[in-house]
């Protein structure tokens, strides 16, 4: 199924969460059109400004043909055979956490799980972690801590049955246009409410009904506020409580917190409190505000709070619905792609999980403790734990925080492998070994986007050169390092399929991630299948969860968590008195690698920026398009002044996406701090302090 298809082909967008469906048609000449899939339930034809550019960026001309060694061309079994030999002698000489895979949520599943088997079962190490890390850890662990496992309770319907939608640390507008259009479709409909609440005005609160500028990180003093007022004013579900334990010690703490941290007018606090009490409807949307953040579970379980103790959850137009960031994130959640979980959301401090996954892979090994999360990872690579690092898909060099010190810990790893389309990426340029993938139009497999909705991906165009997919190249590995029989793969159906039976395991341990049903689907159905919403069992297909009480706790029911306010972590002081917020622009994505490849995308905003409040401006004495160094204890970037009230003062935003390809002096994570939340090991990327210079 990686060959050449004729005629229009269903697939999904490569780029946003929000996974929406597209149709493909070669035009014969090594190019595709793209239409919005009208049959696919996220998205129903409708598509944004990146989705329908996707026919721009399939071009060779930037591609990798063939694996290169050194700089040099060279064949694949030469190249493999020196991965898998540079692995196994790095493990034998020095034990197998000396080694590390770090990966990306544009994997496909069957990509993902094959990488997570490999490290785990076989290698012997969880050093695995994916970029994924860097976008919704902190949600992972905050429905950890509430639910007992890592379930979104809610569908995209539940935007349209809404009668109030709360977006919170989520410029849903730009970063996940499809979803924002179904929010403002509801909205012409029936009169949806909206509210959001973040420290920087977006696009998203145009038209709102009420926006929060909130201090950067104080959501948790605002959401405890909510709590208290709800118990106050007697809005608490009496009958849904006893399925929750930790009441007292949540109120104690949301009593005791301050929510004049949030700088907010008390009159709008109230106004706030007011329209949520008085809705039963609510849906709470949140997304990179929220998670990436020193405190980011907290404030993720400051939100669940609300919605468990009102019993809002899991209803139509009724809970919180996180929003990932990549097309697969979720699909790495549930094979185990992150250094703390094991596949099919089994747990990796369980002995009887760690012995069935073992059991099920027929493999050597099942680690029992957490490997490296990302940014512990790239510290064990810059001072020596690591000696071999395999990078997937994903360009660490730009898009870590404090990215020259990983720039210079990826380039001086003894040894360091990429796969990747490409070799003009920053990372790429810095290894050993770059292995040639396919590409988004030419794999096969599935993704699952933000409402737990499996999607397939398929193959229009013939794959480039001697690209191949990453599937195939990690399970080669796999078998040269000596477990021929575990990584002995033809298809990414024989992947899937393994996959699916490994989550009927889970499902007998009482997880929630089962698509067990999945598991005997021949190759007519893999090829037929339509996007479906996990679970997927013999007795169910999809729905919400959690509208009954039945929680993943071994007691049933759900945990309020006592949270209370934190600063973020690193703190303004007069050498550098600004606070940087980094996030994403409508028309890009991640490091560019593919949307600056269409002249139409970049057209909207053509170089990069750090938007400055008109009087700190003229205090610092910056005009408009002046250039600007932003510096930080960590590192500097220059960018273009846009001066704006969309920032608050003391405050300055600047977008992730330029690369030392595209704008060698405006790495913008070469500024911010490698500080993250201790639970979630998520970094702090909105919230590093910088001073400014007028160029
Ligand atoms: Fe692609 Fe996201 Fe846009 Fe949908 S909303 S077309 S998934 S980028």
């Amino acid at each position: 199924a990686e060959g050449a298809v004729a005629g229009p082909v269903r697939s999904t967008c490569p780029y946003c969460g929000v996974g929406c469906g597209v149709l493909l048609s070669p035009d014969g000449a090594g190019g595709v059109t793209v239409k919005g899939d009208p049959d696919h339930p996220a998205n129903m034809g409708r598509l944004c400004s990146k989705g329908s550019a996707l026919g721009e960026t399939v071009g060779l001309g930037h591609r990798l043909m063939k694996p290169r060694v050194g700089g040099v061309d060279t064949d694949w079994d030469e190249t493999l055979q020196l991965v898998a030999d540079r692995f196994r002698e790095t493990v034998e000489a020095h034990g197998p956490d000396s080694v590390a895979f770090y990966v990306s949520g544009q994997l496909l599943s069957e990509d993902y799980y094959v990488a997570n088997k490999l490290m785990k079962g076989f290698i012997g190490s969880a050093n695995i972690d994916t970029n994924s890390r860097l976008c919704m850890a902190s949600t992972v662990a905050g429905h950890k801590r509430a639910f007992g496992t890592d379930t979104v309770p809610q569908t995209y319907e539940d935007i349209e049955e809404a009668d109030l939608v709360v977006l919170v640390g989520s410029n849903l507008a730009w970063c996940h246009p499809v979803l924002y259009q179904r929010l403002i479709a509801a909205r012409k409909a029936k009169g949806t409410r909206l509210i959001v609440i973040d420290p920087r005005r977006t696009a998203s609160c145009d038209g709102a009904d009420l926006h929060l500028m909130l201090e950067p990180g104080s959501d948790v003093a605002l959401f405890n506020h909510l709590f208290a007022a709800l118990y106050e004013n007697g809005m608490l579900d009496a009958a849904y409580l006893p399925n929750t334990s930790g009441f007292n010690a949540t109120l104690a703490s949301a009593t005791s917190d301050d929510v004049s941290v949030t700088g907010l007018d008390p009159r709008d606090i109230d106004r706030f409190c007011r329209m949520w009490m008085g809705t039963e409807k609510v849906v709470t949307i949140f997304s990179q505000g929220v998670n990436q953040s020193s405190s980011g579970t907290d404030k993720v379980n400051a939100i669940l709070n609300c919605h468990l103790a009102t019993g809002r959850i899991g209803k139509p137009g009724c809970g919180p619905l996180s929003v990932t960031g990549q097309p697969n994130a979720m699909g790495g959640r549930e094979v185990g792609g992150l250094a703390n979980m094991l596949a099919c959301h089994l747990d990796l401090e369980n002995c009887d999980h760690r012995s069935a996954v073992r059991n099920f892979w027929e493999a050597p090994h099942a680690p029992d403790k957490a490997g490296l999360k990302a940014v512990d990872m790239f510290s064990a690579v810059g001072d020596g734990r690591i000696k071999a690092l395999w990078i997937i898909h994903t360009n660490p060099a730009v898009s870590m925080p404090d990215a020259d010190r990983v720039r210079d810990a990826i380039r001086d790893c003894p040894f360091t492998v990429v796969s990747d389309i490409t070799d003009r990426t920053d990372t790429a340029r810095l290894a050993d070994v770059i292995l040639p993938a396919t590409a988004w139009a030419e794999k096969d497999g599935t993704v699952t986007n933000s409402d737990r909705t499996i999607s397939r991906q398929r193959a229009v165009l013939p794959a480039p050169g001697e690209a191949r997919p990453d599937w195939a190249i990690v399970a080669e590995v796999g078998q040269r390092m000596g477990w021929e029989a575990a990584f002995d793969y033809d298809s990414a159906l024989e992947i899937f399929r393994e996959y699916a039976t490994l989550s009927g395991i889970a499902g007998r341990f009482g997880k929630d991630f089962d698509i067990s049903g999945l598991s005997q689907l021949d190759a007519e159905g893999y090829d037929r299948m339509r996007p479906v919403r996990w679970p997927v069992t013999a007795t169910r297909e999809g729905g919400r969860f959690f509208a009954d009480g039945q929680f993943f706790h071994p007691d049933g029911r759900a945990r309020l968590v006592p949270v209370t306010w934190r600063a973020p972590a690193t703190r303004t002081e007069p050498r550098y008195p600004f606070r940087l917020n980094t996030g994403r622009v409508r028309d890009q994505w991640h490091t560019m690698t593919r949307t600056a490849l269409s002249p139409r995308l970049a057209a909207h905003l053509a170089e990069p920026f750090l938007e400055i409040h008109p009087e700190d401006a003229r205090v610092l004495g910056i005009g408009a398009a002046d250039l600007v160094e932003a510096e930080s204890p960590h590192g500097q970037a220059i960018l273009r002044a846009r001066i704006t009230d969309a920032v608050q003062p003391g405050q300055v935003f600047a977008p992730m996406h330029w690369t030392g390809e595209t704008a060698p002096a405006a790495r913008i994570d070469a500024v911010v701090a490698p500080v993250v939340d201790p639970v979630s090991g998520q970094p702090e990327s909105k919230a590093s302090v910088v001073k400014l210079t007028r160029m």
